[in-house]
C-alpha cells in the first residue's frame, strides 16, 4: 500500500505516520527527518537545504525528489510506503507519479489531515522530539510518562526543533497553503483523496484513518 499523508506543519502527520507503521509494518518515509539528517550530516543536500529549512520555506524540489527516489528504492519499501511530508508541491506530485509508474506501483490514499491555523501554532510551539527515535512530545499536551524519558524507546534526549518557533511556524503555514494546498485539487481529480478533522484527538484521528485504509 502506498499512502500519503498531506497537511500543514503540526497537523499530526507524523504521529499518524507512526501509527500506521506500528499497525501495519509500513515503513514511515518522513522527507522532513531525511533533511534533518542531511543537514546533519553535512552532506551536499543537507548543505543545500539548510537555509531554506531555517526560514520555513520549502528546499528545493530537485533535492526532496532526489532523496526520495533513492529512499523508495530501500528493500524495506517494497510492500509499499507511508509518505509523512512529500509530495509538498504539484512538481513534487508529477515526480511521485513518475516514481511510481517507473516502479510499476500506483498510489492507493491521498488522506488529507485539516487542522486550523491557530491551533497549529499552538501545537507545534511547545514541541520537543526524542532525539533517537523522533516520538513527539508537547508541553503542555503529551509529557512522556516518566518525566526525562521517552515511552517509546527510553531515550532520555529530546531537542526542540529551530524551526518550530512561531515566526518560522507562520512562514512554514504561508509556504503550505501557497504551494501544497494545490495538490488537493490535484488528487481530487485523481479520485484518491480523502479529507479527515484533525482537530480531534489523536486516537479517533487514528481511527478514522484506519476506517478509510480499510474501506
Ligand atoms: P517537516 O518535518 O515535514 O515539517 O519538514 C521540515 C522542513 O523540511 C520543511 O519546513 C521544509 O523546509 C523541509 N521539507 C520537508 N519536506 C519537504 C518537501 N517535500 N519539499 C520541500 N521542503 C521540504
Amino acid at each position: 500500500m502506498i499512502l500519503i499523508l498531506l497537511g500543514p506543519p503540526g497537523a499530526g502527520k507524523g504521529t499518524q505516520a507512526r501509527l500506521i507503521m506500528e499497525k501495519t509494518g509500513l515503513v514511515q518515509l518522513s522527507t522532513g527527518d531525511m533533511l534533518r539528517e542531511a543537514v546533519a550530516a553535512a552532506t551536499e543536500q543537507g548543505q543545500a537545504a539548510k537555509a531554506a529549512m531555517e526560514a520555513g520555506a520549502l528546499v528545493s524540489d530537485d533535492v526532496v525528489i532526489a532523496i526520495t527516489a533513492e529512499r523508495i528504492e530501500k528493500e524495506d519499501c517494497r510492500d509499499g510506503f507511508i509518505l509523512d511530508g512529500f509530495p509538498r508541491t504539484v512538481a513534487q506530485a508529477e515526480a511521485l507519479d513518475r516514481m511510481l509508474d517507473e516502479k510499476g506501483c500506483r498510489l492507493d490514499h491521498v488522506i488529507e489531515i485539516r487542522v486550523d491555523d491557530e491551533e497549529l501554532v499552538k501545537r507545534i510551539a511547545g514541541r520537543f522530539v526524542c532525539t533517537k527515535c523522533n516520538e513527539n512530545y508537547h508541553d503542555p499536551f503529551k509529557r512522556p510518562a516518566i518525566e526525562g524519558t521517552c515511552d517509546k524507546c527510553g531515550g532520555t534526549k529530546f531537542i526542540r526543533r529551530n524551526d518550530d518557533r512561531e515566526e518560522t511556524v507562520r512562514a512554514r503555514l504561508a509556504a503550505y497553503n501557497r504551494e501544497t494546498a494545490p495538490l488537493l485539487p490535484y488528487y481530487q481529480a485523481r479520485g484518491v483523496l480523502r479529507s479527515i478533522d484533525g482537530m480531534n484527538p489523536i486516537g479517533e484521528v487514528a481511527k478514522e484513518i484506519e476506517l478509510l485504509l480499510a474501506g
